[in-house]
């Protein structure tokens, strides 16, 4: 198992409260939430950041934009959120494993 902290609570060895799973992705609230709403929306898969991005990676990131808007939707951010990619060391990623970041408040 690799040290990805990512990786790990894709793994169930590190807990997460889980918004939703499928065999490809995975959505989580951030444990240390910058607003009313903060969750996570990863690739089961390890891809360290958007710096490594392939062309056979545009369905899956496709689909977790798509599934960003219908969570956001569906925990009350009707009026709308911000989505965020850290990307890279001078992008401010902390957490090498690509994660989309979705923010924001209810209403
Ligand atoms: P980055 O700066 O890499 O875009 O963001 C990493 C995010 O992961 C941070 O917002 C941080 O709070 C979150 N994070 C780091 N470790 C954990 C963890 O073990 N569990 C959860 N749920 N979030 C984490
Ligand atoms: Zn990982």
């Amino acid at each position: 198992m690799s040290e990805c902290i990512f990786c790990k609570i894709i793994a169930k060895l590190i807990p997460a409260k889980i918004i939703f799973e499928d065999d490809e992705i995975l959505a989580f609230y951030d444990v240390n939430p910058k607003a009313e709403v903060h969750f996570m929306i990863i690739p089961k898969t390890h891809i360290e950041s958007m710096l490594l991005l392939q062309n056979n990676h545009q369905q899956l990131m496709g689909k977790i934009i798509l599934k960003a808007n219908e969570l956001a939707i569906s925990l009350g951010l009707k009026s709308g959120y911000k989505v965020q990619i850290n990307t890279g060391v001078n992008g401010g990623q902390e957490v090498f494993h690509l994660h989309v970041h979705v923010l924001g408040y209810k209403g």
